[in-house]
Formats: structure tokens, sequence, C-alpha cells
């Protein structure tokens, strides 16, 4: 049977790690660090988060995952990939965020075309944000957006306005993860705030109008359901918000988010997102299809790819 061709448009290098790529990288046996790869809430992930990154020593270990995911995607039919990255989580951990940077954009993985999107941690100083756009700025080109992630409870997305503005202003896409574990509104202010594009929110699903215009306006969903389950966004016995979604034509794609932490592929993320909302083969192809309509590539490059999948 033929393989519909995937697209990547929400994954966290950092998350990329699995535990063989802890266990090469600190050189810890892989048993002693399973305790990092279960999180029993949000938080929980949040902290796993940042330990997996102190256990890197320099952009050379960022590098080496960056290129090793790269062709684990490859591998499950993934043609383009909007790769996130946080260089304040770096920095923390002592990888200064400039010269890791540099070697990241030394990767190039043949039949895997990507780019980045520059992460700001949404709980933390806005001085360190300031200086996350900043990065992302002067590295325009190869990185196409500006997101904020971290604790959405502790730090709205209206705290942003200043970033969304100078990312209209410089031409890059803002877009920020929304309505993940708080609520609708967050996703109405993000699209207030000019975003096209969100990550997770999910809860749209709470405001039936908001799916009406997330709809009508084409603002698309990056939906990652086992992120959604590990982190107890969506809790236990909860249908999926994604059912909903695709039954109110709310546009989505599908994708990984922190594929090593949640011990997830997008293959598998496909296939859960398949069984939830029952689209099938073709229906892939649609979310496929849907995820190159609103990734970060030019449009010459949009519909060079689009010829080469057929879509
Ligand atoms: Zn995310």
């Amino acid at each position: 049977m033929k393989k519909n061709p995937l697209i990547e448009l929400h994954l966290h290098l950092e998350g990329s790690i699995y535990p063989s790529d802890a266990a090469h990288i600190s050189g810890t046996p892989a048993s002693q660090l399973e305790p990092l790869f279960r999180h029993e809430d949000f938080n929980d992930f949040l902290k796993h988060f940042g330990r997996v990154v102190s256990l890197m020593r320099s952009g050379d270990d960022l590098r080496w995952l960056l290129g090793r995911h790269l062709e684990r995607l490859r591998s499950q039919g993934c043609v383009y990939a909007e790769v996130r990255v946080s260089p304040s989580v770096w920095e923390r951990f002592g990888i200064e965020p400039n010269a890791a940077m540099k070697k990241l954009l030394e990767i190039e993985v043949p039949g895997i075309a990507h780019c980045f999107i520059v992460e700001a941690v949404r709980h933390w100083e806005r001085q360190l944000s300031e200086r996350d756009l900043d990065l992302a700025l002067e590295m325009k080109g190869r990185v196409r957006g500006f997101g904020i992630g971290g604790d959405e409870a502790a730090a709205p997305v209206s705290g942003f306005c200043w970033a969304a503005e100078a990312c209209r202003k410089d031409g890059i896409a803002f877009i920020p993860h929304a309505g993940e574990v708080c609520g609708a509104e967050e996703v109405a202010a993000a699209l207030e705030m000019g975003s096209r594009r969100i990550g997770h929110g999910i809860r749209s699903v709470d405001d039936p109008g908001l799916c009406e215009n997330l709809a009508d306006e084409g603002i698309h969903l990056e939906v990652c359901p086992t992120s959604n389950l590990r982190t107890g966004a969506v809790k236990t016995g909860e249908v999926h918000p994604l059912r909903l979604l695709w039954e109110r034509n709310v546009p989505f794609s599908v994708s990984t988010d922190d594929p090593g932490l949640f011990l997830t592929t997008l293959e598998d993320e496909m296939a859960l997102a398949a069984s939830i909302t029952g689209f099938g083969e073709a229906g892939s192809e649609v979310v496929t299809k849907e995820a190159l309509r609103v990734s970060l590539l030019e449009k010459n490059e949009k519909d060079r790819l689009g010829t080469i999948l057929s879509l």
C-alpha cells in the first residue's frame, strides 16, 4: 500500500531525544534515565524537558540530535519538518545560544527539508524572550517563525503582543502555544494578535463560535495527540478534542511535539489521529496537504514540494 508522505510542523528539537539518545549523549545507562520519560502532569513534563537539555554539553550534542532525528523522520516518510529550538533553555544549562544555533545550521539531511522556529519560554523573564527573538531575526531565512512555549497558565499569550508586533514588522510568523492547557480564550487572544497558526489550540473545542471562525478563516491548529494525553492536557477518559475539531472542519495538522520525551513517532501520531477522527488513509493525505498549505515554506517551495508529492 502506498504510504502517504508526512509533514511535521510542531517538533521541539530538545524533546526529540529518546532514552537511547540520552544515554549516548550522557554516558548514563538508558535504564537509569527512564524516569525522565514518564510525566505525572504538565509541570512534571516541563521539568523533564529541562533535565534532558542539562544532559547536553555543547552545540555539538544538539547538532548530533538534529541530524539523528531528521534521519528518523525521513525513514517514516516525512519530507519536511519545522524544528522548534529553545536557546534560552540551552543557555540556562551552559550552552551558548549563538554558537549552538550556528552548529545546527550546518545540518542538511538529503530527502527531508527543514527550517527552524525559535521558541521562547513564556514564564521566564521578558529579557530572555527578547534575546530569543533577536536571535530568530538575526538568522531569518533558516529561522522562519517565533513561538512561545512553557507554562501557559503562568504567562498568557496577551503578554507577548510586543513579540507578535515585531514578528509582523520583520516578516516572520508568530506561532504561540495557546489553548493547550488553558481555555479557548487563549486561542481567541492569539488570533487577535494576528496568529494564523496555533500550537495545539485543542481547547478551541470548548467554544463552537471560535471553531467556526477558525474554519472560516483557515486558522490552523498543530495538534499533537499523544503529547496531550501524556501531559494531562486531555484528561484520562476524555475523548480527544480532535474528533470534534475534525467534525467542525477546523484546519489542523498532526505532529509529535516532543516525540522522544513522549515515546512516540510521527507515524504513530498520524495513526492515533486517524483512530480518533476516523479519517482513514484519504484523511491523512488531506492533513499533509493542509500542513503544506500553512508551512513556512515560500510559495515556490510549496508548489515544488506539492508537485513532487502529487498533493
Ligand atoms: Zn510544543
